[in-house]
């Protein structure tokens, strides 16, 4: 068997150990003579699983007592929906105030606006996104229910370094294609959401991490599959959850405590991603497609200055084992997501490509 070093934006790659483990016990979980797949969500198996899971995103994560973690259907975009649904009436003037950093914002804004009036704060969108627009959060209007960002840009490869203060408006970050990676203070945070697809799991399921306090403003006509509220009481088991994604999840954060947590990875990120960045920046030969300072640690965006070599870029990355380097259509050139479970030799392995192709074609 021979894996590649897979750079595919999500549905991503997931760590060796764990898809062995995954794949060892599939037919027959902890001796039941069933699969994970073929018992049921009520079972006293599976409930050991879902708390599991919870218990270490509460540990890994930091989540203070008075968060509740939802694991709601319909991935990342289905909380487009959801997040307004359940908190643009927090406040009577239904508005929802948004940063525009991506395509991803910009449709979860487009979500928002279908229940009440969206407030675009600032946006990047006049250099494509290539950076995070700078804005006072002093200047949020107080009648904003919410203040909705996209912690890391999958596509254009940014991200927020640090995260605004954002007093009584709260903050609602997609965190899809970054949680678990870095350290993170959960108290700055009125939502957080992510689907698994990137740093911890199989896609289709999103963890939604929310204070206790916000889960009271749902719509009326809010469908019961997505109020919050319904997952909190029910631990996210009101119908038959993706017992699989969540399975995945726990040995994906089993995985994750072994690996010394959120401190010991966000370490390991930054000098995976620091060897890309600094083979980009060593040569004109390569150019980032992001500001320098907005940089992302999990998307490393870049192109070749001379564009005609890009398919052959790609193409040879591909048969060297270097798989999905394509950058987005937004963007163009190669994007190297490098999330947690893509190991240092893969970044080592890209960078060696990258400097025998510059000799090559320089
Ligand atoms: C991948 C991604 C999404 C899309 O997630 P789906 O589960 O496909 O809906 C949304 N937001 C961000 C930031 C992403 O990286």
């Amino acid at each position: 068997m021979s894996r590649v070093f897979n750079f595919g934006a999500g549905p991503a790659m997931l760590p060796l150990e764990v898809m062995e483990k995954a794949q060892a016990e599939f037919l027959d979980y902890n001796g039941m003579g069933a699969s994970v797949i073929e018992i049921s969500h009520r079972s006293k198996e599976f409930d050991a699983i879902i708390n599991r899971a919870d218990e270490l995103l509460i540990e890994l994560a930091g989540i203070p007592d008075n968060y509740k973690i939802l694991y709601v259907h319909g991935g990342a975009q289905m909380q487009f929906s959801a997040i307004p649904l359940n908190l643009i009436n927090r406040l009577p003037a239904r508005k929802a105030s948004f940063v525009l950093t991506g395509s991803f914002a910009s449709k979860a804004s487009k979500e928002a606006a279908r229940y009440g009036s969206m407030l675009e704060v600032a946006s990047s969108k006049d250099q494509n996104f290539s950076y995070i627009p700078e804005f006072d959060p002093a200047k949020l209007d107080p009648e904003s229910s919410y203040l909705h960002i996209t912690s890391n840009n999958t596509l254009f490869g940014t991200r927020w370094h640090s995260f605004p203060e954002t007093g009584d408006v709260p903050l609602v970050a997609d965190m899809t294609s970054e949680l678990m990676s870095r350290k993170l203070d959960i108290n700055k945070f009125g939502v957080i959401y992510a689907g698994l697809q990137k740093n911890l799991g199989p896609s289709g399921l999103a963890v939604v991490i929310i204070r206790e306090d916000l889960l009271e403003h749902a719509l009326p006509e809010t469908p019961s599959m997505l109020n919050y509220k319904t997952y909190a009481e029910q631990h996210s088991l009101a119908n038959t959850n993706n017992t699989f994604a969540i399975y995945m999840m726990q040995l994906v954060l089993e995985w994750l405590k072994d690996q010394g947590g959120v401190d010991a990875i966000e370490q390991r990120n930054e000098e995976k991603a620091k060897l890309v960045y600094d083979c980009i920046d060593g040569t004109d030969f390569y150019y980032g497609t992001a500001q320098a300072a907005h940089r992302s640690v999990m998307n490393v965006t870049f192109n070749l200055s001379n564009e005609d070599l890009l398919a052959n870029f790609l193409s040879e990355a591909d048969k060297n084992g270097l798989y999905a380097l394509k950058g987005h259509r937004d963007v163009g050139g190669v994007r190297a997501s490098i999330y947690n479970a893509m190991p240092r030799a893969g970044c080592e392995a890209l960078v060696d490509f990258m400097k025998d192709f510059e000799k090559r074609n320089g």
